[in-house]
């Protein structure tokens, strides 16, 4: 279908479905390019609807990166929600990018962000939508080159089938390489395997197909075998040696969206090394924005926007080395412009009471969050997180005393060696906090526990153990059900089953690829939302493959066991992983590292980096702040 043929079925459509300003496009600061004139095409997939995508930020760094280059065009694409999506299917009409309505299959690249793993068969869905082969090996010369990249893509192998290629790491630098590589082999009329070899020489891309993995009798994988001398092994993590800077022109959505305002990522990485978290693993080193870049690109921002909110993001924003100095700044910039300032994610360590009487005016008053993830001293220390009760107590009591009325504190059950009293504690906990609050602040003090189940993640020290069952979970859920529905308390939890899928689809080898696919036709679609989770699919899905889901999640994997992800060098040595769990079946801790190098692996790995790249890199062990 051309653009034309698509703006006139749109004008059928849209006034039948929900939300249609999902679908338009031609919002303030979008980025429309003549296609005449731009001779490589890039579509920027999020799967999912566009009120997720919109807030997306990793897309909306690759969007304003590509769109700088002169000769490249990047457009977006998210999935159709159930009703557009048949009244696309009814009416013929493929997906579309939102900019000029060309289809996808008219692009030269389709990149899709994948950043958690419950949107794979959406990402299955948008290339049927698009008319393009859901097998790499059944696509032809014609067809676009299709690639993600995202956290989930740490263990790529539940998807590899899928992708031509993943991007493992960071990807504001490796973009432009993959779309130079393409530009290049489209001018060479060579076939696709030579673009696959080309690209799998690429610092951070892997290439699925080619590599063969074998299995053992039993199950486990024998070893993964690479089928090409391109095929690097393993495929070492992409990082950036410095943050690039942060997007300014952002698109105002015409629809409320997830997260409607400013986004800027103040810090990358995290050394405090919970052992239950992979995105403290896979994100090191630490690399830290300066504070004079961040509120000059808010200030740009601001002016090209309009928003009224900026979220300083980060997987630890306390621990940004001059953050008071930050926050003061931010209040003296904007002192005028009645800026909400949005720090997701502050450690009870580093929260100082300086930051939160800074805070004080600037953010919502609707709550604060903590995340203590367990309520006993022994669970803190074997997961790692050694905040003591008193520290925490007293940083609640300093909460309410500021005026806040609700705490959110997150907590996590199914952990390694978690007793019934460990999740007792949970309870216990949250009710003394609610207590301390209506002593300070009387009736009007909340307390809100979410509590999401654990899943022992890849290239974490917990990537071994085994996770709780369904019907293990259930129990500790409806202890805390019992206990935590009362005035003042309030619950949230995760859906065990929907934890299952997500840990079957994290710690899958590549014959998952094959349940996913039998998921998709069996219908599977959006199972990260739980109204339309699918779970009979997905047991249909593993039984006609004849796999056994519980082998992916309730057996403990021995320490020499291959597995699925090991070809993927995240940047922390594997004996590094090996070491810290041993060390958490003792309960002993490990201080960030900061304060200490503990040779997790990244400066040895990335030393070649860091030689040609003086200065600008991280210090591991001392961070520098920027401002010294
Ligand atoms: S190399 Fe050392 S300082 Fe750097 S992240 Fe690893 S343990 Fe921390």
């Amino acid at each position: 279908m051309t653009p034309e043929e698509i703006k006139r079925a749109l004008k059928r459509i849209l006034p039948t479905v929900q939300k249609p300003g999902r679908y338009t496009g031609g919002e303030y600061n979008q980025i429309i390019k003549d296609w005449s004139q731009t001779s490589i095409r890039v579509a920027l997939a999020f799967p999912d609807i566009y009120d997720l995508g919109m807030s997306n930020l990793g897309l909306a760094i690759l969007y304003d990166i590509l769109n700088q280059q002169p000769d490249i065009l990047a457009e977006r694409v998210y999935t159709p929600w159930p009703d557009m999506e048949a009244a696309m299917r009814q009416a013929g009409m493929p997906l579309y990018s939102l900019e000029t309505k060309h289809q996808i299959s008219d692009f030269d690249l389709l990149g899709v962000s994948l950043p958690y793993e419950t949107l794979y068969t959406n990402a299955l869905n948008m290339l049927d939508l698009s008319g393009i082969p859901l097998l790499t090996i059944h696509r032809s010369r014609e067809d676009p080159l299709i690639i993600a990249g995202g956290h989930a893509t740490f263990n790529p192998e539940p998807v590899a089938n899928f992708f031509d290629a993943l991007v493992i790491g960071e990807g504001e630098e490796v973009i432009l390489e993959i779309v130079r590589c393409l530009q290049e082999w489209r001018e060479s009329g060579e076939p696709r395997e030579a673009l696959h070899r080309t690209l799998a020489s690429i610092w951070g891309v892997y290439v699925p197909s080619l590599y063969h993995v074998h299995y053992q009798e039993n199950g486990t994988l024998s070893y993964i075998e690479p089928a090409a001398n391109e095929a690097q092994f393993p495929v070492i993590k992409r990082i950036v040696p410095k943050l690039p800077p942060s997007p300014t022109r952002l698109i105002v959505p015409y629809v409320d969206i997830t997260h409607d305002r400013i986004s800027i990522e103040i810090m990358r990485g995290c050394t405090r090394g919970c052992r239950f978290c992979q995105a403290g693993m896979i994100t090191r080193p630490v690399r830290e924005r300066p504070v004079e870049e961040i509120v000059n690109t808010v200030e740009q921002t601001l002016t090209t926007t309009g928003f009224n909110e900026v979220g300083l993001l980060s997987l630890s924003s306390s621990d940004y080395s001059p953050i008071l100095d930050l926050i003061r700044e931010m209040k003296r910039r904007f002192s005028d412009h009645h800026l909400n300032i949005s720090l997701p994610s502050l450690r009870i360590e580093t929260f100082s009471i300086d930051l939160m009487d800074l805070l004080k005016g600037t953010a919502h008053r609707s709550g604060f969050t903590l995340a203590p993830e367990a309520a006993t001293k022994r669970m803190r220390e074997i997961i790692n997180k050694p905040i003591s009760t008193e520290q925490l107590m007293a940083t609640t009591r300093e909460i309410y005393k500021r005026g806040w009325h609700t705490i959110k504190l997150y907590f996590m059950i199914g952990l390694p060696s978690e007793t019934l009293e460990d999740v007792q504690a949970i309870a216990n906990l949250c009710k003394a906090i609610l207590a301390e609050g209506r002593l300070i602040i009387g009736k009007r003090a909340r307390v809100h526990a979410s509590v999401s189940t654990f899943i022992p993640k890849p290239h974490t020290p917990f990537q071994w153990v085994p996770c709780d069952t369904i019907e293990q979970i259930k129990a500790k859920q409806d202890l805390l059900k019992r206990q935590l529905r009362r005035h003042g308390l309030k619950l949230n939890w995760s859906d065990p089953r929907g934890t299952m899928l997500e840990a079957w689809l994290s710690r899958g080898d590549r014959r998952l690829s094959q349940v996913v696919l039998e998921a998709w036709r069996q219908g599977a679609r959006f199972d990260a939302w739980q109204e339309h989770f699918n779970h009979q699919a997905w047991m249909e899905a593993f039984e006609s493959v004849g796999l056994d889901p519980a082998f992916y999640t309730h057996r403990e994997r021995p320490i020499d066991e291959t597995l699925p992800w090991d070809h993927i060098h995240a940047g922390v040595k594997k004996q590094f992983l090996i070491e810290d769990y041993q060390w958490s079946l003792q309960g002993q801790t490990r201080a960030d590292c900061r304060e200490g190098c503990y040779a997790c692996g990244i400066l040895t790995k990335y030393a070649e980096t860091r030689r040609r790249h003086p200065g600008k890199l991280w210090k591991c062990p001392e961070v520098r702040s920027p401002n010294q």
